[in-house]
């Protein structure tokens, strides 16, 4: 990719503080557990807010539903340890039934406020064909969630907004989308890529077998695409937005034909 790439790669590198909002428990690793895992180790604390339950995708029908969810809690803990995951918070909403962005871009800001993360990472909602309304309603939330953070009348719990209202200089630099088809940087993930499908391996519930084989090859084949124009093995791709961007197209990318 171009010198302009690289310089988003360096910038998403030297992160301090990352929020990684996933609608399913697998996302984020599927989609950037490689990169997550080089912010780990290059000293970032990787925060993952888990919006669903879950359970629409568990294969063990003879589980209870609470055997469910605390079966994919415990995936989850052994991914993140994988990954480098500094913590884990859970929303528990329905997967793939009844919520509102509203419902969880409240939540999104109040993990901004509390978490101040120089980067917000989630799925791209306007994604070609995507058909999981838990991926468009997650990308749409938090996107908004971005844009709004900082508006005193979007108020979350008291405590958390006095502390940031008090707190002094926050702000996000980008809100960076994967699962897209127009990335503008990608991410050498050499030598975290093991680590990235290790932690992959740890969803038993939802994945396995032909299916878990079947992600694996489809992430492999992806992972090879997208490192080409770098001329390295494997990377992940992202689209950075800059807060600016995400309404009405004032604070263009670049100019057309530039
Ligand atoms: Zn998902």
């Amino acid at each position: 990719m171009s010198s302009r790439s690289e310089a988003l790669r360096q910038e998403i590198l030297s992160a301090r503080c990352v929020l990684c909002v996933q609608p399913h428990y697998d996302d984020n690793d599927i989609a950037a557990g490689g990169s997550f895992a080089r912010m780990a180790d290059a000293g970032a604390a990787v925060h993952y807010l888990t919006v669903t339950d879950n359970l629409a995708g568990v294969l063990d029908a003879e589980l209870s539903d609470a055997e469910a969810i605390a079966r994919t809690r415990a995936e989850q803990e052994a991914a993140g340890r994988e990954i480098g995951v500094h913590s884990q918070l859970r929303l528990d909403l329905p997967d793939a039934g009844e919520w509102s962005e509203v419902e969880l871009r409240t939540r999104v800001i109040e993990e901004i406020r509390r978490l101040r993360p120089d980067y917000v990472f989630t799925c791209d909602p306007w994604l070609p064909h995507e058909a999981h309304r838990d991926h468009l309603r997650t990308g749409i939330a938090v996107a908004e969630a971005v844009m709004f953070h900082g508006m005193p009348r979007f108020r979350t719990r008291p405590e958390v907004d006095a502390t940031y209202a008090d707190g002094g200089d926050h702000e996000i630099r980008g809100l960076v989308l994967y699962f897209t088809r127009e990335p503008n940087l990608a991410i050498d993930i050499g030598a975290t890529r093991e680590r990235k499908h290790r932690a992959i391996d740890a969803y038993r519930a939802q994945l396995q077998g032909e299916n878990l084989a079947g992600i694996h090859a489809g992430i492999a084949a992806m992972e090879r695409l997208w490192g080409e124009p770098d001329g390295v093995e494997h990377a992940e791709a992202f689209k950075l937005l800059r807060p600016g961007q995400l309404h009405v197209g004032l604070a263009p990318e670049r100019r057309p034909g530039a």
